[in-house]
């Protein structure tokens, strides 16, 4: 995958994912972790290369597309060798089933201490036509690191809304609460292609 933004390495290969839950501020944010960093896919961005260290959810969305704030965000973190950070955002609307959520959802409902899955983030969270937005922000919760390098695709996908309920019961949808750097960002389509 590629365009002139971004270039994805390993996207399309299946890894495996643990849950994993971190307290912070009283919060309990839970995620999807890489278990092996050695077969962890990545993403170049100018020339530099940041690894998928974990995902995770925000309900609603963080990012609004044309003023539009969408049912649930998904981030994917990743860290370069010197510990710079860069986010990939993926914006969903309720409609349709999705196949690759679902795994997610197992994952997580089994709930067993060491379980993990096999996930091809590619294939199962990201659009098949790539069109993004590229800017530098901070983390949207804490530590707020500065200097985060955000990819937010303008494409979204889907979940069915019997997903996303799901997902609240296990409590997979962090709020958005804390996050006042980019809240509400709205994103307009005019940007799209300028560096
Ligand atoms: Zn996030």
């Amino acid at each position: 995958m590629e365009n002139t933004h971004s270039k994805f390495i390993h996207y399309a290969q299946a890894i495996k994912f643990k849950k994993q839950v971190k307290h912070v501020l009283g919060n309990n944010e839970l995620f999807l972790q890489v278990t092996d960093e050695k077969t962890a896919p990545s993403v170049i961005l100018d020339g530099q290369e940041y690894k998928l260290l974990q995902f995770h959810f925000h309900s609603p969305s963080e990012h609004l597309l044309e003023n539009e704030q969408y049912a649930l965000e998904i981030h994917f973190l990743h860290q370069s060798a010197n510990s710079e950070l860069s986010v990939v955002s993926l914006l969903f609307t309720l409609d349709k089933h999705n196949e690759a959520m679902q795994l997610v959802i197992d994952l997580v409902r089994n709930d067993r201490e060491d379980d993990e899955t096999l996930i091809a983030p590619a294939n199962l969270l990201l659009p098949e036509k790539l069109s993004a937005f590229r800017y530098n922000g901070s983390l949207t919760a804490p530590p707020y690191s500065e200097n985060v390098k955000w990819v937010v695709f303008s494409t979204t996908s889907t979940i069915s809304p019997a997903q996303l309920e799901a997902m609240r019961k296990l409590n997979l949808l962090n709020t958005s609460r804390d996050e006042e750097d980019i809240k509400n960002r709205t994103l307009s389509a005019a940007t799209h292609g300028s560096k």
